[in-house]
């Protein structure tokens, strides 16, 4: 016989992770078949970073229902393009990996192959100059993609910057608004099923005991249901990621509103600029092992271009992720589901897949354990395809400049990571493996802006005759940026679009 359905469902922590929980179970669920608690502390707070997104957070407030400007007005939201690269590959060196394709491509074959062919032809243009997204990017601008396919502006793909503890205050009122009840206070202890692999209910300092059926650890770093009280490991990735430190710290706006992100790379790590509507956020990423806090400071502090509103916070973390992330009927999502630094802006997008997959195998009551294995096998399978692309900015380098960049430039990298970089240097081939969230186009922009340059292009391609390919290039690059002159500055939409409230 099949087991009753969930009919109550408990949500520790009201971070990001516990209100995208709460509010996407909140539109699915009818409050009087199931209800939704979610406990969080004032006095403990949230670890309050996380301004940059990527293209499948408007899924996700599609998912809710949610008007975009509304959204935007409510988190200082900004548009983002993609991440500009500065000084990755080399000092001086500059790139851009944007949302959405570069150019089209022609007869089955992938865009980038003409490139390749163009460029042994003595084209000098990068890549970025195909693709919309870049070179609105560059030129500060924006517009809504246009739906119709045909319109060049149909290739414009976009995410956001915002506040995240707006955000989570947008989803508050969402959540609670449609049921979830919410108890403040600190939770001082976890009580376990009988059987031992399961959470029964968690005591508030108060005495008050708050059981469900079902639980969520949204409880940040701390990860205190999963690791704490279940025991659950940590699979370490600080070999390939050694960054584990981070100093934020938010600035006045200087000059115009980028539509993208900004990633230095640093003597020990690398440094973010991240534009909201009223302010700037920044942060310095660094190892420890290579780099003192105080030192830290001063390279923030030298990097930051406007005023600053207050002073740096130091956040540390590890990489890696939860050996389980489902165990009995708890599951981890967020910062205690695991972290991995926040250079592709994958920490939301990786929080959301938690919520979907879910979703998508909402149990009943017994918890089968092939749910379970399905659960756990997919969400490793994501932070690893995460780990790859973000492990090929350090690992893609030819900086020998400090110790920081000699040790990511040897380091020993995923069997899988080393596969992709020695198919593409060889043969000029990307896959996208397994429905991986990076697609071809990133992995093809991060790879060429880290020099990675293949030995050939597509025989097909080579084949052809080199005006041809220069013309079609050309007509694609100057449509391009023509489309993005055509677009109001960034700054003039969102004062049309959605400016942010004041106060
Ligand atoms: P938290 O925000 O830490 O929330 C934990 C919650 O648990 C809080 O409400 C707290 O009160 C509660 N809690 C904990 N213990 C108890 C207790 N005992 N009793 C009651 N309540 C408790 N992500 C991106 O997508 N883009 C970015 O640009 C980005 N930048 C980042 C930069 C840095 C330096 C870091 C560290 C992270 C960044 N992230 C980014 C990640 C992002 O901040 C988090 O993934 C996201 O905010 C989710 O955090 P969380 O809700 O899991 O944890």
């Amino acid at each position: 016989m099949t087991a009753p359905p969930i009919r109550s469902i408990v949500i520790v922590g009201g971070g990001s992770a516990g209100w995208m929980t709460a509010a996407a179970l909140s539109s699915l669920v009818d409050e009087k078949d199931v209800t939704i608690t979610l406990v969080e502390s004032d006095a403990i707070g949230t670890v309050g970073v996380g301004e940059a997104t990527i293209p499948d957070i408007i899924a996700f407030n599609q998912m809710l229902g949610v008007d975009e400007a509304e959204f935007m007005r409510a988190t200082d939201a900004t548009f983002k393009l993609g991440i500009e690269f500065v000084d990755w590959g080399r000092r001086g060196d500059r790139y851009i990996h944007p949302f959405g394709q570069h150019g089209v491509d022609m007869q089955g074959i992938d865009f980038h192959q003409y490139w390749l062919r163009l460029r042994a032809d003595g084209g000098t243009d990068p890549i970025e100059a195909y693709s919309l997204s870049a070179v609105t990017a560059r030129a500060n601008r924006f517009a809504l993609p246009d739906p119709n396919p045909r319109s060049v502006f149909s290739q414009l793909r976009y995410a956001y910057h915002f506040d995240a503890t707006l955000y989570a205050r947008f989803l508050r009122r969402y959540a609670e608004a449609r049921g979830v009840k919410r108890i403040e206070g600190v939770v001082g202890e976890v009580r376990r099923t009988e059987s031992g692999d399961g959470i029964a209910a968690v005591v508030m300092a108060s005495g008050v005991q708050v059981e469900g059926e079902f639980f969520f650890d949204c409880t940040g770093f701390r990860a205190l249901l999963t690791a704490e009280t279940l025991g659950i490991g940590f699979v370490d990735w600080s070999a390939w990621l050694p960054c584990d430190s981070a100093l934020a710290m938010p600035s006045a706006h200087v000059g115009p509103l980028a539509p993208y992100t900004r990633s230095t790379a640093q003597p020990a790590g690398w440094q973010w600029r991240i534009p909201t509507q009223r302010r700037t956020g920044n942060g310095h990423i660094y190892s420890q092992s290579f780099m003192a806090d105080d030192e830290a400071e001063s390279i923030l502090h030298q990097g930051v271009e406007g005023e600053p509103l207050a002073n740096p916070r130091l956040i540390r973390f590890k990489a890696g992720h939860r050996q389980q992330f489902w165990r009995g009927n708890c599951i981890a999502i967020g910062l205690s589901a695991g972290f991995l630094e926040p250079l592709e802006s994958t920490s939301l997008y990786l929080i959301q897949e938690g919520i979907s997959r879910f979703i998508s195998l909402f149990p009943n009551g017994d918890f089968p354990d092939i749910l379970r294995t399905e659960y756990n096998r997919h969400m490793r399978k994501e932070f690893e395809q995460v780990r790859d692309f973000i492990v090929l900015h350090y690992a893609a380098t030819e900086r020998d400049d400090t110790p920081f960049w000699r040790y990511c430039r040897n380091m020993e990298i995923p069997d899988t990571l080393r596969h992709k970089i020695e198919l593409f240097r060889e043969t000029g081939r990307v896959f996208r493996y397994d429905d991986e969230l990076f697609a071809r186009p990133s992995w093809v922009a991060v790879m060429l802006g880290q020099r990675i340059t293949p030995e050939r292009c597509d025989p097909i391609v080579a084949a052809l005759p080199a005006g041809d390919v220069a013309h079609s290039l050309r007509s694609m690059a100057s449509a391009m940026a023509d489309a993005a002159r055509r677009m109001p500055t960034h700054q003039d939409f969102l004062a049309r679009y959605c400016a942010a409230m004041t106060g």
